[in-house]
């Protein structure tokens, strides 16, 4: 695929601008040093206030399309502390929409949390339904019948899927590779591309969109997807056919079949920083963690920016990733579930 068909499928595509654009591209020295590699950084941690992080880039695209379609309440769902679930529950504020979100806890006599994420989404007013690990199992299905019984009601509901992950919201970030593309040829960054992008995964959208536009769009011919949950055959599986459904997007917008079809980056799941589980960060991850903060300012999060900048180093020590080569990490956000659970980092403070 030319540049020149994504460009024009891409700014086709009906969007809502929600978030502060460009976000910054920066050069963090001392984090250089400390990795051995030319280090950047997409601040996509500052694309907006409180609704900030990677989520918002894909709720512009749907929301937009929430909107064509004339809703007037969205759906999505997510993990109790759910960082897309708090950027859908502000964003949908901002439009006028209702929001509900199913969240995943594990105890449903439990108390909700006070703190974090939960306290912005109550603060935006969204209706929030508590579900367990089971039914979050079932969650397409159960965003399906609250829909259906909502339209009964007389209602126009909308689902976002967990994340925003569908090939439509993936495309946000075939958009912010052309963001970094912008920002390069008007002399940040250095202005030569990238060998590789680094992000953290956790539902499968953001990887679909650099996969599918870091290449096309000469940001960097790698991409190295950082999984914090599930292994690497997951994600291939689940990446892949976000990338198919982006694809019937971009051909749905003009682009030449043909032409979508071959034009990813070399991709790799990186699925050795994980850590025991959803959520959960080993000690290593949580000193990590620290040590970048005091050596940078910037603050990563336990569940997903901390565990893939952590894999990222690692990666640099087994040589998969190359000492000296130029690496653009995206910082996807995550600052409220840091707020959230100060504990985590009793020990490693
Ligand atoms: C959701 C999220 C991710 C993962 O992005 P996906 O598109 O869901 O894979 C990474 N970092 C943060 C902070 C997130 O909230």
């Amino acid at each position: 695929m030319s540049q020149h068909v994504l460009d024009a499928a891409l700014a086709s595509l009906p969007r809502i601008a929600l978030a502060h654009l460009p976000t910054p591209l920066i050069e963090v020295p001392a984090l250089s040093r400390r990795l051995g590699v030319d280090l950047w950084i997409k601040r996509d941690d500052a694309s907006s206030g409180a609704e900030a992080g990677n989520k918002i880039r894909k709720l512009e695209l749907l929301l937009a399309r929430a909107v064509r379609e004339g809703a007037d309440v969205v759906l999505t769902c997510g993990g109790i502390q759910s960082n897309h679930a708090r950027a859908t529950a502000l964003c949908a504020a901002r439009l006028g929409l209702r929001c509900v979100l199913f969240l995943r806890v594990a105890d449903l006599t439990a108390r909700l949390p006070d703190g974090g994420n939960v306290l912005l989404d109550r603060l935006a007013g969204a209706e929030i339904h508590p579900i367990t690990h089971a039914q979050y199992r079932e969650r397409d299905q159960l965003m399906a019948d609250a829909a259906a019984t909502l339209r009964r009601l007389g209602q126009r509901p909308y689902v976002i899927p967990e994340g925003g992950s569908d090939g439509l919201g993936a495309l946000g970030y075939a958009l912010a590779m052309r963001e970094v593309r912008d920002q390069l040829a008007v002399g940040l960054g250095g202005a030569r591309p990238y060998d590789v992008v680094v992000h953290a995964c956790g539902s499968g959208g953001t990887a679909a969109g650099c996969v599918l536009a870091a290449k096309v769009m000469g940001v960097a011919p790698r991409v190295r997807t950082m999984a914090v949950c599930d292994d690497a055959a997951y994600f291939e599986r689940r990446v892949g056919a976000i990338m198919a459904e982006s694809r019937e997007w971009l051909v749905r917008q003009g682009a030449p079949a043909d032409a979508v079809a071959a034009s990813e980056a070399d991709w790799t799941v990186d699925d050795h920083a994980r850590g025991p589980a959803y959520g959960v960060a080993t000690d290593e991850q949580r000193r990590f963690l620290v040590e970048v903060s005091r050596l940078s300012g910037l603050v990563l999060d336990p569940v997903y920016t901390g565990k893939a900048f952590h894999g990222l180093s690692r990666a640099i020590s087994r040589g998969d990733v190359t000492p000296g080569s130029r690496v653009l990490f995206i910082h996807t956000g995550g600052l409220p579930g840091v707020l959230a659970n100060p504990e985590v980092f009793e020990d490693a403070l």
